[in-house]
């Protein structure tokens, strides 16, 4: 068993900021990184809309600095994935696959995974043609064709920024109507750039070492069409991982934690980063913004804890 402070699940932005802040602090803090170090980000190849990055930066990179940055004030990275969290406390419990942990204050920064369409092609092109950002990636398509896949209001509003870059935007939709509001797809329909493929669904996603074109299967008629496209986008909708507080800690519609504006979860001690409760900015630096707010209020908690639960500022070894 091990205790710290402040843990922090997940090793995303959100979590990665949160751990700067909390460590600079003197928190002796604990970030748990989960199945893979650095959250969506880090799936990203080139993220060119963070600040402070002029000429852009990988996910990866940008993933691996922010670690860097918090392990410098004291941060340990712990290779482990919380499979439950005990919310009585504090201390809280977290169990592990490799062990056991007690936080006097937990930031909950598990993120959220993008849906995908599971056809071939996905998988191998992804980062490389095959997105679920257009805000983060319809720059790369500059005057190419794309394809999206969605009808609902993500999938317009991400189609209509894509619009600004890409030459053409097939929106391919599974059924003759969209799910998104009037609003946004009156400003789709009047959008030249974008052609819509209804009532049909991708099949695969194909080409020699880029996107080349996807294949489409029009579910009335049956007759499969080859789309020519640069880029594919998916907007089916988003999961939050939040398997490991449910029953536990308070969620809103669709599935998402629910958290005030200091990012306090439904349970005190327990806080909330990221797009593990952000179902509508889902960006790196909106997330990291979260996860600073959540670290000052987690320190804030820490530090007003009546003794002896009150910081102690030392971590305990393993054992
Ligand atoms: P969403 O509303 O759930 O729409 C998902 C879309 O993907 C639907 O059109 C759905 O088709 C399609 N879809 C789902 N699974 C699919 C699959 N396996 N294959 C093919 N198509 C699939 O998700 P969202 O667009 O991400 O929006 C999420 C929430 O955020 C919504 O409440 C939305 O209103 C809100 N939002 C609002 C704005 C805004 O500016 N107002 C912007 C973005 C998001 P069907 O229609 O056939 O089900």
């Amino acid at each position: 068993m091990r205790s710290c402070d402040i843990a922090i699940i997940g090793s995303g932005t959100a979590g990665l900021a949160a751990a700067v802040y909390a460590a600079r602090a003197n928190m002796s803090t604990l970030v748990f990184t989960g199945e893979a170090f650095g959250g969506q980000i880090a799936t990203t190849h080139d993220v060119e809309n963070y600040p402070g990055f002029e000429d852009g930066i990988t996910g990866p990179e940008l993933t691996e600095r922010m670690r860097a940055q918090a392990e410098r004030f004291g941060a340990e990275t712990v290779f482990d994935h919380i499979e439950s969290l005990d919310i009585e406390g504090p201390p809280f419990t977290l169990n592990g696959r490799a062990d056991t942990y007690q936080a006097k204050a937990v930031v909950a920064a598990t993120g959220a995974r993008a849906k995908t369409l599971g056809v071939p092609g996905e998988q191998r092109f992804w980062g490389r043609g095959v997105s679920t950002c257009a805000t983060c990636d319809a720059a790369f398509f500059a005057d190419a064709p794309t394809a999206l896949v969605g009808g609902g209001d993500s999938a317009m509003q991400e189609g209509l920024f894509l619009a600004r870059f890409a030459s053409k935007v097939y929106v391919i939709h599974r059924r003759d109507q969209l799910r998104a509001g009037a609003t946004l797809a009156d400003r789709a329909f009047a959008e030249d750039k974008l052609e819509f493929v209804w009532d049909s669904v991708v099949e695969e996603i194909a080409g020699e070492n880029v996107v080349e074109h996807v294949r489409v299967r029009n579910l009335k008629s049956g007759e499969i069409s080859e789309l020519p496209v640069e880029g594919f986008f998916i907007f089916i909708g988003h999961e939050p991982n939040t398997e490991l507080y449910r029953d536990k800690l308070e969620l809103k519609p669709g599935g998402y934690l629910k958290a005030d504006d200091l990012m306090h979860t439904s349970v005190p001690g327990i806080f909330a980063a990221g797009e593990v409760q952000d179902d509508h900015f889902r960006q790196a630096v909106t997330s990291a913004g979260e996860g600073v707010k959540a670290a000052m209020e987690a320190i804030h908690f820490v530090e007003n804890l009546p003794s002896p639960a009150a910081k102690s500022g030392v971590l305990a070894g393993s054992g």
